[in-house]
């Protein structure tokens, strides 16, 4: 809550809507005891008084009603009803949106097609319709007003039920045993509650004016009693010969209306995690470059990440995701990244073609050298151009990262197609021969498959296709094997081991397990919270890690024929990389840890291609 709070203070526009919002409705909730004249009394003798007459600071109207009073007691009214309008409309339309979206099937259309035929009418028309049957007054404009915005209401809450109730946790409810009524109101209620209030304040505003429109008619507050609509009403007449008669009505309505928007958007965007982190702004096409620092100079590898630091910036905060990360493959070479959950990886991995998302991303130093070239800061263009055809990339979740609309084959050719010019079939002959490349069975027939209909293996083979689609010179496969099954991950990472040694292949793969990389890669580099602590041959590491976190995480690998060896589990969890502690930033979880450990930086050590991040490493460097 002051969380939300803090947010909202911070949007200027949102706060100052708020003050206003505030201050005036502080002031109707004092009307009644301010000295104020009788709204409804009428003094002829006093017609149309200029504003700043003596005892009628805003003037008077045409039947010498005192102007100030009438405008406090009709803003007091026109708040009254279209606050409770809003209300009403938010109840009764959520109830049948959630109803609807609930139970879904044929609730969801007999109801949904009532709301349409609510909606399928000019809804000014309505409102006037349902007052003309039940006759002018406020209270019917009240319900005129609410009934009109109802279908609003339902629609939206609708929408959102039916993508929640499709979910495990109300699953998991019924299941529990819960009633209907009881999962509504505490499984979905509290799910929708916020897109509710996003409506509800974005609304109010536009049912206050739609009352004072009806009042303005002549069809809502019926005279003497004042709201802002009637009070225009009535000075009608008089626009030309005593303005201020309409502009003072007409510039209260303006500054609730205007005061209560800001104050929504406000609100909205506060209660929205996504616009929160800025997830919802438009991304740029590239990773935002901010470069402070020498750029280093460039090398002879194929593709060296060099002091790479990546960053997000989220409000005060700075993450550092990617911090001082260097790592480098020759052609041919596969070199393993491996490290905790959260340990910087995947930021890692994209920065390298700037796929990181930006806002929150931001590339703070380094370089990213490709063949000499420096992708980071490259043109977009180029960058474009190289994105899935020099440097490609597989993802973890081959079903996520498959368009489900689209025929497997059409989207590896489209992939082909995207770099070079050929036409339709024979990139179908393409992309038939690249299923066959990652040994799918019948590639001529599986080629149309849409991705549901294949396995979880089929489907990265399909990934591992299209990363091979551009005969690429690098691979970054981002945890390729995680959602996959122990058998299908063997497979997966056999054919990828081919391709390394049959194509010349740098492979970059990214893994928490350390038994995967002893079986495919050359060289290993472990990450902790942002940075490289140790690197090395594979077998060298394996044989004797020196960073006692390295060591940890070899232990937690089983291993057959040591059913007895006790699997140690890392106590403890990585630090959040928005606050790093001096030092080590593993000193925390380790019990060699040292005074020196949490104070200074701490460099690598060694020679590469061994070196360590540790003052008290297990094993010496050589
Ligand atoms: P992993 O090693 O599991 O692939 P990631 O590279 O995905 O880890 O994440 C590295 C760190 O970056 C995490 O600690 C995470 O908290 C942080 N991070 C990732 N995305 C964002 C973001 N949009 N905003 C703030 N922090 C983020
Ligand atoms: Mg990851």
């Amino acid at each position: 809550m002051t969380r939300f709070l803090a947010l909202l203070v911070r949007n200027r526009l949102a706060a100052a809507g708020g003050i206003i919002l505030f201050c005036v409705l502080v002031l109707t909730l004092i009307t009644p005891f301010l000295p104020l004249q009788d709204p409804d009394v009428t003094a002829t003798a006093n017609r149309f008084l200029r504003p700043f007459s003596p005892g009628h600071l805003l003037g008077t109207d045409h039947l010498g009603r005192d102007l100030l009073s009438r405008l406090l007691w009709g803003t007091r009214l026109s708040l009254a009803v279209g606050i409770a309008a809003a209300v009403l409309a938010a109840v009764i339309g959520s109830a049948i949106g959630i109803t609807a979206g609930y139970f879904g099937g044929r609730t969801d259309n007999i109801i949904m097609r009532l709301v349409d035929m609510l909606m399928a009418f000019p809804y000014i028309l309505l409102a006037l319709a349902i007052v003309a049957a039940l006759g002018p007054g406020l209270m019917n404009a009240l319900i005129a007003v609410a009934a009109v915005n109802i279908p609003f209401f339902a629609r939206n809450i609708r929408g959102i039920t039916v993508g929640l109730a499709g979910q495990e946790f109300v699953d998991a409810a019924r299941l529990g045993g819960l009633g209907h009524t009881r999962i509504i109101l505490t499984e979905l209620l509290p799910n929708v509650i916020p897109v509710i209030v996003i409506a509800m304040s974005t609304t109010v505003g536009w049912m206050i004016l739609e009352t004072a429109g009806l009042s303005f008619l002549g069809l809502g507050s019926q005279p003497p009693q004042a709201d802002l609509g009637s009070m225009l009403g009535e000075a009608r007449s008089a626009l030309i010969t005593s303005p201020h008669t309409s502009v003072i009505p007409g510039l209260m309505i303006f500054i609730i209306v205007m005061s209560i928007n800001l104050l929504g958007d406000g609100v909205r965007d506060a209660l929205d995690p996504r616009l929160r982190s800025g997830a919802l702004s438009r991304p740029r096409a590239a990773t935002l470059v901010e470069r402070q620092g020498e750029i280093p100079a460039a090398s002879d590898d194929l593709l060296a990440i060099q002091e790479l630091e990546t960053q997000f910036h989220v409000g005060q905060r700075t993450y550092r995701a990617v911090n001082q990360v260097s790592l480098s493959v020759r052609p041919g070479e596969c070199l393993g990244v491996i490290g905790e959950s959260g340990s910087g990886k995947s930021v890692t991995a994209l920065s390298v073609m700037g796929l990181v998302a930006s806002p929150p991303g931001v590339i703070t130093g380094g370089a990213v050298r490709f063949r000499g070239d420096d992708l980071v800061g490259m043109p977009y263009e180029q960058l474009r151009q190289k994105r899935g055809d020099r440097v490609a990339y597989i993802f973890q979740d081959p079903l996520s990262t498959l368009h489900p609309l689209y025929r497997t084959g059409d989207q590896l050719a489209e992939a082909i197609r995207s770099h070079h010019r050929i036409d339709k079939a024979q990139a179908r002959a393409r992309a038939i021969d690249l299923f066959k490349a990652v040994r799918i069975p019948n590639a001529e027939s599986r080629i149309d498959n849409y991705p549901h209909e294949m396995s979880g293996g089929m489907r990265q083979r399909v990934g591992i296709a299209m990363a091979l689609a551009n005969e690429p010179d690098v691979i970054i496969a981002d945890e390729p094997t995680t959602a996959l099954d122990v058998t299908v991950q063997a497979q997966i990472l056999t054919l990828l081991d081919e391709l390394r040694r049959e194509r010349g292949l740098a492979i970059i793969f990214i893994t928490h397990d350390f038994g995967v990389v002893g079986q495919l890669c050359d060289r290993v580099a472990v990450m902790y919270a942002g940075r490289i602590i140790e690197e090395g041959p594979t077998g060298a590491v394996l044989a004797a890690p020196a960073h006692p976190y390295t060591k940890r995480l070899i232990a937690c690998v089983p291993e057959l024929g040591e059913g007895r060896r006790k699997l140690a589990a890392i106590p403890g969890l990585p630090p959040a990389v928005d606050r790093l502690p001096a030092g080590c930033a593993f000193a925390e979880r380790c019990d060699k840890a040292q005074e020196a450990c949490r104070t200074g930086d701490i460099s690598l050590s060694g020679t590469a291609p061994r070196t360590v991040r540790c003052l008290f490493p297990e094993e010496a460097m050589p």
